[in-house]
């Protein structure tokens, strides 16, 4: 998505991408479902435009129980099959498993770093190069594409808008991480 931002001010996007571009992309989140919510997005996204991702938003909304972890993590196999079956979401078989997969990591991360959002915070000072590596060691499904595009999205590497676009300013009230540094 490095174009993302220029083309939506560019005016080359439908207003679908209006909310995601004005006031999700790029913004520090505070609530651990919400950057699971980033993350499981990001996932569903591989091989697909972001405008199917945001048209199924709401279906995925649903299908994933709010993005809330620990219902996720603790899905059973009765609503594993329904999201194989499901078909307003992504119905691939390998997204879904490690979506479920990396609920559970993330589980095991609160109880012993407090939050999702400071473990974060804590690897906050690692290159891009060296995220990578720990999300390869730590989730499922996170290849270079995935991981940066989470990491952009919720505000812990610098790039997602432009400098003259007016959510840059925005999010720099929010002093996402990147900018900290
Ligand atoms: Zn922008």
């Amino acid at each position: 998505m490095s174009d993302y931002c220029s083309n939506f001010n560019k005016g080359l996007l439908n207003d679908i991408h209006n909310n995601y571009h004005n006031y999700t992309y790029g913004f520090p989140e505070n609530n651990d479902n919400k950057l699971f919510e980033k993350l499981v997005l990001e996932i569903n996204q591989a091989g697909l435009s972001w405008e199917i991702i945001l048209k199924k938003y709401k279906e995925l909304y649903k299908a994933y129980s709010g993005f809330n972890i620990i219902k996720v993590a603790n899905y059973r196999n009765s609503e594993i099959k329904e999201l194989l079956e499901n078909k307003g979401i992504i119905r691939n078989k390998l997204k879904i498993f490690s979506i479920i997969y990396n609920a559970k990591v993330i589980l095991e991360i609160q109880s012993n770093h407090e939050s999702f959002k400071l473990w974060l915070d804590k690897h906050s000072f690692l290159n891009i190069e060296d995220w990578i590596k720990l999300f390869k060691t730590k989730f499922k499904f996170t290849g270079y594409n995935i991981t940066k595009e989470f990491l952009l999205s919720s505000g812990y590497i610098e790039g997602a808008h432009k400098k003259n676009c007016k959510v840059y300013k925005e999010i720099l009230r929010k002093c996402p991480k990147w900018y900290k540094k």
